[in-house]
């Protein structure tokens, strides 16, 4: 088995879930008492909304090539960045160390891909879904469509996201915006959503849904142990 690297913090409550579904999985797959060899580095989650939020992506790419840095030499055979929103640097982090960056969105646009889908709605914090770097992957790599929801409601998103998910705060009120959000997705022609924020699990429930939803934490997770028990 290799050594998953783990960028985490961001936020811890997405981090619990990383090492709870790579350990089930790791358990699922070998049985017994295997659980998943990782090492991770947590970052404090506060230094990081205020660069991203100033704009400072130069020194958030220092801390995170630190971090990255960090995990090679603990002895990680491949790194995973626990947030949607930092692959944004995933090139940046992949120029200054040897092991392989697992992409969030590669494991993602596969699964997409293997079920025929064209066209998704991606939700996740205003930086992924209105910049390049996430939408253009899917688009330009795999060929996947990408449609986001409207300035009213990636505001919204990006506020629950901010001021309630990454505090751990669940809120009613917010599970409906998400139905509502994805259901206007869905009439824009949305075959299946991609929940692009680590956090948006916490309101927004898969089995809920009769569109189908791609769940990146979860994909993210499962694709690390894939990788880490993957034979040479
Ligand atoms: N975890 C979130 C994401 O997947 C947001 C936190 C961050 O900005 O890194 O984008």
């Amino acid at each position: 088995m290799k050594t998953i690297g783990l960028i985490g913090g961001m936020s811890w409550e997405s981090s619990l879930e990383y090492y709870r579904i790579i350990n089930e999985t790791v358990k699922e797959r070998l049985g017994g008492l295997h659980s998943c060899k990782s090492v991770m580095v947590s970052v404090d989650f506060a230094e990081i909304e205020k660069l991203q939020h100033q704009g400072d992506w130069g020194q958030l790419a220092e801390i995170m090539t630190d971090a990255a840095r960090s995990l090679e030499k603990a002895g990680a055979d491949f790194i995973v960045i626990c947030t949607n929103t930092m692959h944004k640097l995933a090139e940046n982090i992949q120029q200054q160390v040897k092991k392989p960056v697992l992409h969030i969105a590669d494991p993602t646009a596969e699964k997409i891909k293997a079920a025929g889908i064209l066209k998704v709605g991606l939700l996740g914090t205003r930086f992924t879904m209105e910049q390049d770097f996430y939408k253009k992957r899917l688009q330009d790599l795999h060929r996947i469509h990408v449609i986001i929801p409207s300035e009213e409601e990636r505001q919204k998103i990006h506020e629950i996201i901010y001021h309630e998910l990454l505090c751990g705060v669940v809120k009613e009120s917010s599970k409906n915006e998400f139905r509502r959000i994805i259901q206007n997705l869905e009439k824009s022609g949305a075959e299946a959503v991609i929940l692009g924020c680590t956090e948006i699990f916490l309101v927004v429930k898969p089995e809920d849904y009769r569109i189908k939803i791609y769940d990146t934490t979860a994909i993210h997770a499962e694709a690390a142990v894939d990788l880490a028990l993957k034979k040479l």
